[in-house]
């Protein structure tokens, strides 16, 4: 990316204006975190309940600690084994941030991204940034600049850093003390976390219920979700699944373990990094199709990366 496109975004930052921009993530839907307006518009446009609160996004620890009022130990080890890359801190917030980004709560979510162009956004503007994943809430992720185009039109300035490399969210943790608890699971895994500090996973309950018991106002049932109706299946019903197509349903199928050849299906990586790579785009291109239904099977191998994938896929197909 050219100086030029960095300082272009940078002075419509400096406006108030949006500028999304990729991360390894997902792509960000970028404002200026200190101003509550900018962030309002982010809110607005994206159609974002305001009590879900946004990942503000810092060049490094320095820019971090200027915003909370508590860095445990913890919190440092974290940063720095896992910075920049797909880490998200939650800690005790200080006023530097205004209200809105925080949906009122007492605790302020830090990460810094490991991308070149948004690390290069963030250096040059030189203060934090907002970058809630650039997509109308609730549906599908961006992890292509076309995939923010199609969201948001020419309502959105959009830094084109090509397809992200890990392509789903980060794994969000809250720290206190010593103790980390991860809210959301991501490619950041339990075990590498566990080796830094004592961790445990809040476990999301998926009954129509859970909602009260949500530890983050953010951590919604229904998210990450396609227009069309999207349902899950497990490996026993992958003959059944075809069965329907080969009767004439209008399906989309999402399946790492199908093999046949078939224009309903969309054949998924077998490896947990590959699949987390591709799943938005896929969900992207299934909820494209003009189909009746997508039937994605859920994958069912073991390990951290497969988790936070599940953990996508119920929320995609949950309600
Ligand atoms: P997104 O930006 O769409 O990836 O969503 C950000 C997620 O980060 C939210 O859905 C929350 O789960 C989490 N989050 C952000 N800020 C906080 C916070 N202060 N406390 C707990 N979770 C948070
Ligand atoms: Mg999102």
């Amino acid at each position: 990316m050219d100086a030029l496109a960095i300082e272009q975004a940078v002075s419509m930052l400096r406006r108030a204006e949006l500028v999304a921009f990729p991360t390894e993530t997902v792509y960000g839907l970028g404002a200026d975190a200190t101003n509550a307006h900018a962030v309002a518009r982010v809110f607005e446009l994206k159609g974002r309940p305001s009590n879900n609160p946004l990942i503000v996004h810092v060049a490094d620890i320095d820019q971090a600690l200027a915003l909370v009022s508590r860095w445990p130990a913890t919190a440092e080890k974290l940063a720095r084994r896992f910075w920049p890359g797909p880490l998200t801190l939650v800690l005790p917030r200080n006023d530097v941030i205004p209200d809105i980004v925080c949906a009122g709560g007492p605790t302020v979510a830090v990460r810094c991204p490991d991308h070149p162009v948004a690390l290069e956004l963030l250096r040059v503007f030189g203060s934090p940034l907002v970058g809630p994943s650039a997509n109308k809430s609730g549906s599908v992720s961006s992890t292509t600049a076309e995939h923010v185009r199609t969201s948001f039109g020419d309502r959105v300035h959009v830094l084109d850093g090509g397809p992200c490399l890990r392509g789903i969210e980060s794994t969000v943790v809250r720290v206190e003390g010593a103790h980390a608890t991860i809210l959301r699971p991501g490619v950041v895994t339990h075990e590498q976390i566990a080796e830094v500090t004592d961790v445990d996973t809040y476990e999301p309950v998926y009954a129509p219920d859970a909602a009260g018991a949500m530890p983050s106002p953010g951590m919604l049932r229904r998210h990450y979700a396609p227009a069309t109706p999207t349902r899950l299946f497990d490996r026993t019903q992958r003959r059944a699944v075809l069965d329907r197509v080969e009767t004439g349903e209008n399906l989309i199928i999402l399946s790492h373990g199908i093999d046949t050849e078939h224009g309903a299906l969309i054949r998924m990586p077998r490896d947990a990094e590959s699949y987390a790579r591709e799943l938005y785009a896929a969900m992207h291109r299934a909820d494209d199709a003009g189909a009746d239904a997508i039937l994605i099977e859920l994958p069912d191998a073991e390990g951290q990366v497969w988790s936070a994938i599940r953990d996508r896929l119920r929320r995609a197909a949950a309600g």
